[in-house]
């Protein structure tokens, strides 16, 4: 008998209902073991939350609005019951139940491959007119229960609490395979129901590397000083056992440091033998970036070894080597054709900064020293490949006559330097910031690829731009449990005369503090709006910011972004606080500029 939907959905309501993760695992792995296992591949494919496989480019491209209109039309409820089902539940699929439980007739049971035949059809028809029948037929034959699963796996949000690892997991255990291995085998393969058949087989060994599916991109930890990056593989060390190593003296190259570089990241797939001149260029979000930079998608067409190559595509300067601010590689983006033009005024290149696979393997288990030298033997075979002339726009952009043109990599390799004093690192991080990068990163020297983790391995510094001195001009009742106090402050700048708003802060403060400013502001409020008061410019406070951006919410035309406050300063007065010259000073050192509040 064929694996039904309604049992899959039975399974995802229990599922939902855990919250325990070996539960949840044993509950999958029961499950996948009772069915066939063409059937047990698609199920571990929909309980991952995927209509397709990684390898599979296809997309169902249905959106919320599209799916919402097929269910009230079978569901034939009108606008109000729509919106109360999914006020209940905040979630399509869940209103979906609620709203087709109200059918008189509920049909008989799908199956798990009549939804796969569905999926399918729904990806290849183009366009909302061509897909809405399919849906409609897929909402008409399923139990509500079902629907509620199917929409939930369109949307892209099972909120069962399993994500692919556990499912990878329970995999492993219903065929008493090696979790390792069978993970190992789902990164090389990119397709889950591939490695169900090998686990159950026990084949797993045969899994080969094949290119063109995003694996996770690692990420970086945050710190705010260098005190703190230092502080951190301090801490890294000590919980190696290594901490002796700190003692007294500097010399810890544990990491390398690297300028952050305000692009867009990507995942860079080229060079398969089988399929000459393809490449793949990944986002953050597994989206393809190849249309947008196509001539990346030229440049490493050529290149014909396998490899995976992790890194940043960048705006890029070839008169001064330097990358261009984030806004202008943002006008290359949303649109539907990259015009020649467009390519000319804003080039673009790939700064690599590691490497994830090659001739065939994965190596993301090896460490980073060994990646880097394998990248930059890569880039170094490379790098005259993807070669360019600049076109005569370009030229002509950045002043330069025809003779003067400049040929430049399209593949180009981070820069390094190996950690080893808190000076050296504050020294490289001015170094970035005049670079017009956005600070640096410190990357663990023995660390491992861990695709989708934020760990410690990897650091990234982006100090505050700056600080400002400002006034409070106004403050507001706050919420939770800040209903009763005067928390949130509105602060200006000195402009001449007159005072300008620039932002408005609620964080940074102690409960101590903000009752002592409550109890400041009642005595000095100017005019009160019930909620909002306006209050004598009085109280300094010092405020940091992720950066400045031009805003008509303010009167100064400036607004400080993520604004918190670092301490009230009632060493200083009014007439010294910081001017509206200096906002736009500050506004105008920044690489990236941005322009809307
Ligand atoms: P965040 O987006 O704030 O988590 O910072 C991490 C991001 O910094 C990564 O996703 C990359 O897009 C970017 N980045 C810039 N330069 C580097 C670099 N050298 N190494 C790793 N990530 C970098």
């Amino acid at each position: 008998m064929s694996g039904s939907l309604l049992q899959f959905a039975e399974v995802c309501d229990r599922l939902a209902a855990t919250t325990k993760k070996l539960e949840k695992r044993a509950l999958i792995a029961d499950y996948l073991r009772t069915l066939s296992l063409e059937d047990a591949a698609r199920a571990a494919l929909y309980l991952a939350g995927a209509p397709f496989p990684e390898t599979d480019r296809r997309t169902l491209n249905a959106g919320g609005s599209l799916l919402s209109r097929a269910l009230a039309e079978v569901s034939e409820a009108d606008r109000t019951a729509m919106h109360i089902a999914y006020r209940r539940h905040g979630d399509l699929g869940a209103a979906a139940q609620d709203l087709l439980e109200a059918r008189k007739d509920h049909p008989a049971s799908l199956t798990l491959k009549q939804l796969e035949d569905s999926l399918a059809a729904i990806a290849a028809s183009r366009g909302p007119a061509a897909k809405l029948p399919h849906i409609l037929h897929l909402l008409r034959t399923a139990q509500p229960v079902e629907a509620k699963y199917i929409l939930k796996l369109a949307v892209g949000d099972m909120r069962t609490g399993v994500k692919q690892s556990l499912v990878e997991e329970a995999i492993a255990a219903a065929w008493e395979a090696d979790p390792t291995a069978v993970r190992h085998a789902v990164m090389l393969t990119g397709s889950l129901p591939e490695i169900v058949a090998m686990a159950a087989t026990k084949t797993l060994d045969s899994a080969r590397m094949k290119l063109f599916h995003p694996l996770g991109l690692m990420l970086a930890s945050p710190v705010n000083s260098v005190e703190e990056a230092m502080k951190r593989f301090a801490e890294e060390l000590a919980a190696e056992g290594e901490v002796d190593l700190l003692i007294g003296q500097p010399p810890l190259s544990r990491a390398l440091i690297e300028d952050k570089y305000d692009g867009i990241r990507a995942q860079l797939h080229c060079g398969d033998c089988s399929q000459p001149g393809r490449v793949e260029l990944f986002s953050r979000s597994r989206e393809d970036l190849g249309e947008a930079f196509p001539e990346l998608v030229d440049a490493f067409a050529s290149i014909s070894e396998p490899a995976i190559l992790d890194g940043e595509i960048l705006a890029w300067n070839p008169a001064t080597g330097r990358a261009l601010p984030f806004s202008a590689l943002q006008q290359r983006l949303g649109r539907k054709r990259v015009t020649r033009e467009m390519q000319e005024q804003v080039p673009v290149i790939f700064m690599a900064f590691d490497l994830l696979a090659f001739d065939g393997n994965l190596i993301l288990d090896a460490p980073l020293t060994e990646r880097r030298r394998q990248l930059e033997s890569l880039v170094a075979r490379h790098a005259g490949a993807t070669q360019k002339f600049e076109q005569r726009g370009q030229a002509l952009l950045f002043g330069q006559s025809e003779d003067e043109q400049q040929s430049f990599s399209r593949l180009m390799l981070a820069g390094t330097t190996y950690l080893r004093t808190a000076a050296q690192l504050d020294r490289a991080y001015t170094d970035a910031r005049t670079r017009g990068n956005e600070g640096v990163m410190l990357k663990a020297l023995d660390s491992i690829y861990q695709p989708g983790k934020r760990g410690l391995a990897w650091l990234k510094l982006k100090r505050e731009l700056a600080t400002l001195d400002v006034v409070v001009t106004g403050a507001e009742f706050g919420h939770g449990k800040r209903a009763g106090v005067l928390s949130d402050y509105t602060f200006a700048v000195r402009d001449g005369e007159q005072l300008k708003n620039v932002g408005k802060a609620y964080s940074g403060l102690t409960d101590a503090e903000i009752d002592e400013l409550t109890a400041f502001f009642h005595e000095h409020t100017i005019e009160d709006f019930g909620g909002f008061r306006t209050v004598e410019p009085l109280k300094v406070l010092e405020v940091a910011f992720n950066n400045v951006m031009r805003s008509e919410r303010h009167d100064s035309g400036f607004a400080l972004r993520f604004p918190r406050i670092l301490r009230i300063r009632d060493d200083k007065p009014v007439a010294e606080i910081d001017t509206l010259a200096r906002v736009e000073e500050v506004y105008n050192a920044q690489p990236d500029k941005p322009q809307n509040a």
